[in-house]
């Protein structure tokens, strides 16, 4: 985020069913979007019993990306259980919790219909222009099934012709998936949508897929996307998806990150304006580098998650804060922003960090935690701090920090790499807090406690120290926190400089 079946289903046949006729426990979705113009999702839902007496449905109530109870259970409406026959009885557990009387039948179907009138990337819209839907915000599990696969077919507003997503297609319209968290993971955009031309980095084709985008230079865009993926590649040597899709959903803020996608708020209109040029360039290689930091390289709370109670992490300011950090770095190295525009960034972090009082009162690791109650920014600047502001920040030190006591032969980038190779590739699971510092420590060959202070405590941070590590000079004394490179540096801070920037 940044400032966002057959198998059981006998009494059905449609074409892809025989695809998963070996899978027994597959649920099936049909989606109706139909009637767009009531803003009325209808969906249908079938699954095996299992011989169960009854069974617990439950909606999610928060997708992964937008840390926040988001309450989507309450846009369920008309809900109705029954098997090829009969209605079925069952009652609410509490808000997202539904349970299902199903003894003595072998399937359940149900229905019920979705609201779906809140224009927001964490929320789901659907009118006669287009529908975007959030999947957590759409689709039922069955309780502790999460692991079930699923078949989606989407029948389509009769004047749509496009389905943009990230799920694998495998007939028109009809869609696999190996489990309810890809499907979650996975938005949906349809309506009469334009695609741009798609691009390859590495034999991967990456697609942008938009709705009401205006009038802008789609050649000079699409080659600067295709630049802002190939730098991200160069950092973390390999691609692991087999697409991706950037999906563009309208007029709006924010965007949400996913396996192979991303949900981004996008007209094209901001490229018009050379300073909101850079700046959405910026959002989505933010959006985008979210696939490797925090889809795949992540704190271990961040998955299995929870979706009842939300998945709380200390380490956010690594999977928020670090991303920031990311996307000036990708933009420079890219040749899209200029040195003074990357010092700018840090500085604009800086300033917003420093100029209120909740610096001396949350840390880090605290508005990570805490970012369930606080809001995604904090709520009070008195007494809270955003990790997106202080995170990419102390990123930077961290990198100056490796840089200098590996005489420039470390990063953070490969700090990148080792996390997502160890833990992503390796061991498929998340990295603890003390994994994460003794990486850091490890590809430094030194000690990083005192930056380590910076995330657990409010200890003031010595700019000068670790800016000066990377050639930089930051005027902390006038408190107008400029930098600009040292001027007569030394051969290492000179090249510590140099490779930062990515200039030859
Ligand atoms: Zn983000």
């Amino acid at each position: 985020m940044r400032k966002y079946i057959l198998s059981i289903c006998l009494f059905l046949l449609l074409s892809s069913h025989a695809v998963f006729a070996q899978q027994k426990d597959t649920v099936r979705f049909d989606l109706s979007l139909a009637d767009a113009a009531t803003h009325i999702v209808h969906v249908t839902m079938y699954c095996s019993t299992n011989g169960s007496d009854s069974m617990i449905f439950k909606m999610p109530q928060w997708t992964p990306g937008y840390y926040q109870i988001m309450n989507y259970a309450n846009n369920v409406i008309n809900f109705h259980a029954g098997d090829s026959k009969d209605s079925l009885a069952w009652r609410k557990a509490n808000i997202n919790t539904w349970i299902v009387q199903t003894k003595n039948t072998k399937n359940v179907i149900l229905n019920y219909d979705v609201v779906a009138d809140s224009v927001f990337v964490a929320n789901s819209f659907m009118d006669t222009s287009h529908a975007y839907l959030t999947p957590a915000a759409t689709f039922l599990y069955i309780d502790k099934k999460i692991q079930t696969p699923v078949v989606l077919s989407i029948e389509q507003y009769k004047y749509w012709h496009r389905i943009a997503t990230g799920l694998d297609s495998v007939a028109p319209a009809t869609f696999t998936v190996p489990d309810f968290d890809m499907l979650f993971d996975c938005p949906i955009l349809a309506g009469n949508l334009e695609e741009l031309p798609s691009f390859s980095v590495n034999g991967i084709l990456h697609r942008f897929i938009g709705y009401k985008m205006n009038n802008f230079d789609r050649v000079s865009f699409i080659n600067d996307l295709k630049k802002i993926v190939e730098t991200s590649v160069n950092i973390m040597k390999d691609i692991p998806y087999k697409h991706y899709a950037f999906l563009g959903i309208g007029p709006g803020n924010g965007g949400i990150e996913h396996l192979t996608s991303s949900a981004n708020s996008f007209t094209g209109e901001e490229l018009n304006n050379e300073r909101t040029r850079k700046g959405t360039l910026s959002f989505l290689a933010h959006e985008y580098f979210h696939n490797y930091n925090v889809k795949r390289i992540r704190p271990v709370e961040l998955g299995p998650f929870d979706y009842d109670n939300g998945s709380k992490t200390n380490q956010l300011w690594i999977s928020e804060g670090w991303t920031v950090y990311y996307e000036y770095l990708i933009l420079k190295r890219a040749g899209i922003i200029s040195d003074t525009d990357l010092y700018n960034n840090i500085r604009g972090n800086i300033l917003a960090y420093e100029k209120h009082e909740g610096k001396d009162h949350q840390s880090l690791a605290q508005a990570s935690a805490e970012t369930w109650s606080d809001g995604p920014f904090g709520n009070d600047p008195n007494k809270t701090i955003s990790y997106y502001d202080k995170g990419p920040v102390v990123a930077l030190m961290l990198d100056f920090a490796i840089r200098h006591y590996t005489n420039n032969k470390q990063s953070l980038d490969d700090v990148m790499r080792k996390l997502y190779n160890e833990f992503y590739k390796e061991k498929n699971r998340g990295f603890t807090e003390e994994e994460l510092k003794k990486v850091c420590e490890e590809t430094a060959g030194n000690k990083l406690d005192e930056l380590f202070d910076y995330v657990y405590t409010t200890r003031p941070l010595n700019y000068s120290k670790y800016f000066n590590y990377g050639g930089l000079d930051i005027n902390t004394t006038d408190k107008s926190f400029s930098i600009q490179p040292t001027k007569n540096p030394g051969a290492l801070q000179e090249a510590i400089l140099k490779s930062w920037l990515g200039n030859k």
